[in-house]
C-alpha cells in the first residue's frame, strides 16, 4: 500500500502545484532529539507533534549547520554554512552593550528566504525570536522579507509577561534583551500571556490574515522554547508532576506549551480550509542542552557540540497528499537545503548569483531516495586552538572535538547508520573512507580560512583570534600539533636572568599549573608577577631576595585572593628593580 502512494506521490513530484502551497516552518530552540513523541520520548507529551509526524514523514537523520542558535538560524535563512558568511558567532547579547557587533546582523547582501517567498506573492510573516539582527532596523524582519513580524529581536527571552520591563521607560539603551518589551513590526505591544502561547496566537492571528488576503502564506514560526530560562506554566507543570528532576519537570512543561500551540494552529487550518495545501515543518535549531533538562537519546553530546546529539535535530514534514505518510526518510537532509526547496514549491525565483550550499530535496523526499548520495555536510563550532567539526558523508560521519584545546579527542570515523552514538571509532578499519573525509573536510574549510568572523560573542574571543591568527583550521586537521607559545619580543634583560621558561602543564590545559624556570647569576631581590593585557597585575608569585642559581616556580592560575583568573592571555613578568632589568613572557591560561 505505502508503495502504491508513494508512485502518486512521484507522479505528483515535479508537477508545478496548481495553488502554490502554503508553508508553515516551526523552529524550536534547543529541542532534545528524544524530546518528542515521535522520536520516542518516554515522558514528553507531544500528541499534536505526533500525530502531524505520522501522518507525515519523520526525518531521522535531518542536519542543521551549526550547534548553537544564531549561525544555525542564518544559515537555514540563507540557505549557506555559516562559516564562509562570516556568521559563525551568536551576535553578543545587546546588554554586553558592544556596539560595534551590536549594531549588526545577516548581511544585506544575502537575501533571506522570506524575500524570496514574498518576490513570489506570498504574504510572509516571522513570528518569534529573530536572532538576525536586533539593534539596527536594516536588519529588522521587517526589511528583510517579512511583513509581519510578531516576537523579539534578541536570542532568548523570558516567559512571564509581568517581567517584561517597558524599554523607553526605563531608558536603558543596552537592558537585557531577554526582558525587552515584545513587538509587533517595529511597535512594542503588550503581552498578557505566557510566551509560548503568545507567539501560537500571533500565528493564528496571520493566518487569519493571509487568508483575509486571499494569499499563500509563508510563516516562520520561530518559538524560543524550549531555551532557556526554564520557566512554565502551573498548569503545563501539573501534568509532569511525576518527574521529580526540577528541570526536566520544568523543560517537558516548555515543550508541551509548543505542542499545544501546535494543535491550535492545526485546528485553525482545519478551520479555514487551508490544512491540506499547508506544508508543516517542524524542528529544532540545534541539539538539546543537557544541563538545562533535555534529552538527545540515543545521541551523544548536545547543544554547542558536534557530534550527532548537537546538530541533529527532530524532525518532520507534512503535507496530505504531497508527502508520504507513516513513513521515515532514513537519509541525511540539511535546514540548508530548505532556501532552495521552498523556493522551488513556491515557484519562486532565487536571485541571480545567490550563493546556496544546500540543493532541493523534494523530489529526493518523494522518491524516497538519498538527496546528499556521496556529499559532505560540514558543521563546526569555533573552539579555542581546535575546533569541534563533523562532517557527515551517507552513513559516515568523521568528528572531531576540540574543547578548548583539548586534544586528547582524536578524530573519529563512525558509522552512525549503525551507531548513532558514535562510540565506535571505526578509523583504524575503515583507513580510507576517514582519510577521504578528512581531506574533503580541510579542503572546503580552505575556502573560507582566512573569512574573519563579522563579529563575537564576547571581545576575548576576537583577542584571541587577532592574537592566535585564528581559525588555524591546519591545527585541527594534524593531530601532532602542540600549542605554540608566542613570546614577547625579548628586552634586554643583562646577564643576571638566564633560561627563563615557561612551561604549561600539557596536555591538560584545564590544569592551568605553569612552571616557570629562570636562572639567576647573583642573589638579587626579584619581583614576578602576572598581568593580563590591560596590564594589571593579577598574581604576584615571587617578591623577596632570590639566591643564585636555577629556580622552579609553579603558578596554579589563581589570584592573589585564591580565586582562579578567567581564560586568557596573561604576561609573566620578572623583574629585578635594582638592577632595572625585566623579562616578560607572554602565556595562555586556560581556567
Ligand atoms: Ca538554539
Amino acid at each position: 500500500m505505502k508503495e502504491i502512494i508513494i508512485i502518486i506521490l512521484i507522479s505528483l513530484s515535479s508537477v508545478v502545484f496548481a495553488q502554490k502551497p502554503n508553508i508553515l516552518l516551526i523552529l524550536t530552540d534547543d529541542l532534545g532529539y528524544a524530546d518528542v513523541g515521535f522520536n520516542g520520548s518516554p515522558d514528553i507529551k507531544t500528541p499534536n507533534l505526533d500525530s502531524l509526524a505520522h501522518n507525515g514523514t519523520i526525518f531521522s537523520d535531518a542536519y542543521v549547520a551549526h550547534p548553537f542558535c544564531g549561525p544555525s538560524r542564518m544559515a537555514l535563512s540563507t540557505g549557506r554554512y555559516p562559516h564562509p558568511m562570516g556568521v559563525p558567532y551568536n551576535l553578543p547579547d545587546v546588554h554586553k552593550g558592544i556596539e560595534e557587533w551590536n549594531v549588526k546582523g545577516v548581511p544585506v547582501s544575502e537575501t533571506l528566504i522570506g524575500a524570496v517567498l514574498k518576490n513570489a506573492g506570498y504574504y510572509t510573516a516571522c513570528v518569534g525570536k529573530w536572532h538576525m539582527g536586533a539593534v539596527n532596523p536594516k536588519y529588522h524582519p521587517n526589511n528583510r522579507g517579512y511583513d509581519d513580524f510578531y516576537g523579539f529581536l534578541g536570542g532568548g527571552h523570558k516567559y512571564f509577561p509581568e517581567e517584561f520591563v517597558d524599554k523607553k521607560k526605563n531608558g536603558d539603551k543596552w537592558l537585557n534583551e531577554y526582558v525587552w518589551p515584545i513587538e509587533h513590526n517595529g511597535k512594542n505591544i503588550k503581552v498578557t500571556e505566557y510566551l509560548t502561547d503568545a507567539f501560537s496566537h500571533a500565528a493564528i492571528n496571520f493566518i487569519r490574515k493571509a487568508d483575509t488576503l486571499g494569499k499563500p502564506f509563508f510563516m516562520y514560526l520561530a518559538y524560543n522554547a524550549p531555551h532557556t530560562p526554564l520557566e512554565a506554566t502551573q498548569e503545563d507543570l501539573a501534568q509532569y508532576s511525576h518527574i521529580t528532576d526540577k528541570k526536566r519537570r520544568t523543560y517537558a512543561a516548555m515543550v508541551s506549551a509548543v505542542d499545544r500551540g501546535v494543535g491550535e494552529i492545526v485546528r485553525v487550518l482545519k478551520e479555514l480550509n487551508q490544512f491540506d495545501n499547508t506544508l508543516i515543518i517542524f524542528l529544532s535549531d540545534n541539539g538539546g542542552k543537557l544541563t538545562a533538562g533535555a534529552n538527545n537519546t540515543p545521541l551523544r553530546g548536545g547543544k554547542g557540540d558536534t557530534w550527532e546529539g548537537g546538530v541533529r535535530t527532530p524532525m518532520f514534514f507534512h503535507w496530505p497528499g504531497h508527502i508520504p505518510s507513516e513513513h521515515v526518510y532514513k537519509y541525511p537532509v540539511t535546514a540548508i537545503d530548505f532556501y532552495p526547496t521552498f523556493a522551488a514549491l513556491a515557484g519562486a525565483k532565487i536571485p541571480d548569483g545567490k550563493i546556496l550550499d544546500g540543493k532541493n530535496i523534494w523530489d529526493y523526499i518523494i522518491h524516497d531516495r538519498p538527496a546528499h548520495k556521496g556529499e559532505m555536510i560540514y558543521t563546526i563550532r569555533h573552539r579555542l586552538y581546535w575546533h569541534d567539526m563533523g562532517a557527515r558523508r551517507d552513513q559516515w560521519k568523521i568528528t572531531r572535538i576540540g574543547k578548548n584545546g583539548d586534544r586528547q579527542n582524536p578524530w573519529g570515523l563512525y558509522n552512525v547508520y549503525d551507531d548513532p552514538g558514535e562510540t565506535k571509532n571505526l578509523r583504524d578499519r575503515y583507513p580510507d573512507v576517514f582519510q577521504n573525509m578528512l581531506d574533503e573536510m580541510q579542503k572546503w574549510t580552505e575556502t573560507h580560512k582566512d573569512s574573519m568572523p563579522r563579529w563575537f560573542w564576547s571581545k576575548q574571543e576576537e583577542q584571541y583570534w587577532k592574537e592566535w591568527k585564528m581559525p588555524r583550521y591546519w591545527q585541527t586537521f594534524n593531530e601532532d600539533c602542540t600549542l605554540t607559545l608566542t613570546d614577547i619580543p625579548k628586552k634586554s634583560h643583562g646577564s643576571i636572568i638566564k633560561d627563563f621558561h615557561l612551561k604549561q602543564n600539557y596536555p591538560n590545559p584545564f590544569n592551568p599549573k605553569t612552571k616557570i624556570t629562570f636562572k639567576l647569576s647573583e642573589r638579587v631581590h626579584i619581583s614576578l608577577d602576572i598581568f593580563n593585557l590591560k596590564g594589571e597585575r593579577v598574581a604576584n608569585i615571587i617578591n623577596g631576595l632570590c639566591s643564585r642559581g636555577v629556580h622552579n616556580v609553579i603558578w596554579d592560575g589563581r589570584n592573589c585572593s585564591g580565586k582562579k583568573v578567567s581564560s586568557g592571555i596573561y604576561i609573566y613578568r620578572l623583574y629585578i628593580k635594582e638592577k632595572k632589568r625585566m623579562i616578560s613572557r607572554k602565556m595562555v591560561v586556560l581556567n
